[in-house]
């Protein structure tokens, strides 16, 4: 098994996450370790992004699904670490647009990661569509590979509605501008617990969790 370099964690780590996001090392570390989380009893430290792990490259993403992409990023860091890995892919897709961004959604203004140029450019091509036909949702694929090979992926959905201009200032990529189902706040205008609760990303985690407990079990 490799060691992560720095060695500073002072737990051995356990699970690997394939994402150098802080933000969303975070949130899935709350998801699968806080009090609510699947894995309670886990020390958060056992749990670690794919940082962690700096000597190995990223995976290109080149599936075409979001279930794909989440596979081919676990499979990668599993196979690379000797540990359980687990990747996400996520997007929004926008009914109108026939489920565009979806696994465009980080570059969709051709820089990958440019949050800003993303809302705008999709806030533009949106311009004249009518409230009604704003439908959107977050989609989100997690997978968990463990290094002798057992694969399971599970999808969530945040359905709602897209705003015409930014609202919040939580959250990240297009969470300014999708209004949940049953809500009136924007995702940004959301606290991390409130939308952890909801989100695609909490809901496929969840989905995943006992497998990834009972990974670990036989780990
Ligand atoms: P990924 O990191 O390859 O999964 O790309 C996800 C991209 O989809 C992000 O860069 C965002 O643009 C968008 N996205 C995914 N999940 C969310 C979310 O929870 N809020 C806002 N944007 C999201």
């Amino acid at each position: 098994m490799t060691s992560p370099d720095g060695g500073t964690h002072p737990a051995a780590p356990l699970l690997v996450l394939a994402t150098r996001n802080a933000h969303k090392v975070g949130e899935l570390r709350a998801i699968l370790t806080g009090p609510d989380g699947a894995l309670p009893g886990l020390d958060p430290a056992a749990v670690v992004g794919a940082d962690a792990y700096p000597h190995v490259p990223d995976v290109v993403e080149d599936g075409v699904t979001f279930a794909e992409n989440a596979l081919l990023k676990a499979r990668a860091l599993a196979a690379a670490t000797g540990l359980v890995a687990v990747a996400d892919d996520s997007g929004l897709a926008v009914d109108v647009l026939g489920g565009a961004p979806g696994i465009f959604s980080a570059r969709w203004a051709g820089r990958h990661g440019d949050d800003d140029a993303n809302l705008d450019l999709l806030l533009a091509q949106l311009g004249d569509v009518p409230d009604e036909h704003r439908r959107a949702a977050f989609v989100c694929a997690a997978a968990l590979v463990t290094p002798d090979g057992h694969e399971v992926v599970h999808e969530g959905r945040l359905p709602g509605t897209l705003l015409r201009e930014r609202a919040g200032a939580g959250g990240f990529g297009y969470d300014p501008i999708l209004v949940p189902d049953g809500g009136t706040r924007s995702c940004a205008e959301l606290t991390p617990a409130e939308k952890n609760a909801i989100s695609h990303r909490g809901q496929a985690f969840r989905a995943l969790a006992p497998e990834v407990v009972a990974a670990l079990q036989q780990s």
